[in-house]
């Protein structure tokens, strides 16, 4: 029998991992001399180039390497401002209680933020959305909280869900980042606006609810009643955990069934197994971990005992100023210790666990047709291990979301 026809159909890539270790070579189901194609948004066909259907349109990719569309999981992209004074100021040793003191770190991205028209932020985040495309990136998580009040936050996750931007947005209402300055003095009234108010009203914009939990931030009866309050509306759960000061944040995230607890610098032996038994990811975010200077999570005492960690670039404009997702794809494996091909599966299906999407991240007939092809590091082999080895900056030659080409960078030119 003859296969039918697909939309598009991609040969010639030196590698193609599927993500899929039941499909192919070892944990990232690696295929040589494979095809994939796409009809109608999703993948139609994922087998052997000498039996792969017609096509309408066909590319031939030699000298790529082919992988699910990568996943940037943890995000705070969307901000106004600049913080750049504030990185000089703790180099030359000034503490970031001090700059916050002066008006400065989170508050001054805060008020930059409030200010921004919506032209302005969208035609930033675009061009950041844009930047992380070309690195593969087809789906990126992004957080509001740099608002902080009711009109402000929803305004951003409007911009997030309504956009027109160039690759999928996942919303991700994180209005616990900080108590503003205006409730300094009475938190409770700050807890109360956003679980009667904005909760209910994100809910309908948002895919997510994340809380700050954390020294200087929310405490871990704060982030269970934020975290119960948008679960209960159908949200997917994520906690910012155990980074600055080790609170129990892991372990409430097991326990309530959330997608992924990230940062975890400091989480315990419990939280460990908590989140093993849970099945909660793990989001490793080793950007945020250097430019904190900080300790690394117990990455591999993690995985030993079965939680599977994604990988994230947290990027922000204060501790973590990197949007390059194959940066942080070194540094998992560099500062935290991650093997080769758990760097690859924390950017990619561990990545979309975290989101609470486990459709994405993976090729599989009939799965979402999202596909980056990167190009090697000049002179390296098109192998995976070349983009993971060599640190950041990498391009990728053909980028496809939805069984479409959205990126296509001609080659010889
Ligand atoms: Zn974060």
């Amino acid at each position: 029998m003859t296969p039918t026809a697909v939309e598009l159909l991609i040969t010639g890539m030196d590698e193609l991992h599927t993500m899929d270790p039941t499909r192919g070579e070892g944990p990232t189901g690696l295929l040589r001399g494979a095809a994939i194609g796409f009809t109608g948004g999703r993948v139609s066909y994922l087998g052997p180039a000498a039996t792969a259907p017609e096509a309408q349109r066909r590319v031939d990719a030699p000298g790529t390497i082919g992988l699910p569309g990568l996943i940037d999981c943890h995000t705070h992209s969307l901000y106004a401002g600049d913080r750049a004074g504030e990185f000089r100021r703790r180099l030359n040793g000034e503490p970031y209680t001090a700059i916050l003191e002066s008006g400065g770190g989170i508050l001054s991205t805060v008020r930059a933020t409030r200010e921004a028209s919506d032209e302005a932020l969208a035609e930033t985040l675009h061009a950041r959305l844009q930047g992380m495309l070309r690195r593969g990136v087809t789906t990126v998580e992004v957080k509001t909280g740099y608002a902080l009040d009711e009109v402000h936050e929803l305004r951003c996750l409007r911009l997030l869900k309504e956009g027109r931007w160039p690759q999928r947005v996942v919303p991700t209402y994180l209005g616990a980042h900080a108590v503003p300055a205006e409730f300094r003095q009475d938190r409770e009234a700050y807890l109360r606006l956003m679980i009667d108010r904005v909760l209910p009203q994100a809910a309908e914009l948002a895919e997510a609810v994340d809380v700050y939990c954390d020294r200087g931030a929310f405490t871990l009866d704060e982030a269970r009643r934020v975290l119960e309050a948008g679960m209960s509306r159908g949200l997917v759960g994520r906690v910012h955990a155990e980074q600055v000061e080790f609170t129990g944040a892991a372990s409430l995230a097991a326990s309530l069934g959330c997608a992924s607890a990230d940062h975890l610098e400091r989480i315990d032996e419990a939280g460990v197994t908590a989140m093993a038994m849970a099945g909660t990811i793990g989001g490793m975010l080793p950007t945020a971990m250097l430019y904190m200077r900080d300790v690394s999570p117990p990455a591999r005492r993690m995985v030993d005992a079965g939680v599977r960690l994604a990988v994230g670039t947290d990027y922000n404009p204060g501790s973590s100023p990197c949007p390059d997702l194959w940066t942080a794809a070194t540094l998992a494996c560099l500062l935290m210790g991650l093997t080769v091909e758990e760097a690859l599966l924390g950017v990619t299906r561990h990545a979309g666990l975290a989101l609470g999407r486990p459709e994405l991240g993976w090729l599989t007939p009939g799965g979402p047709g999202d596909l980056c092809l990167m190009t090697p590091p000049p002179g390296a082999p098109a192998r995976a291990e070349t983009l993971v080895q060599h640190m950041g900056g990498h391009r990728a030659a053909i980028v496809v979301r939805e069984g479409r080409v959205v990126l296509e960078v001609v080659r010889g030119g």
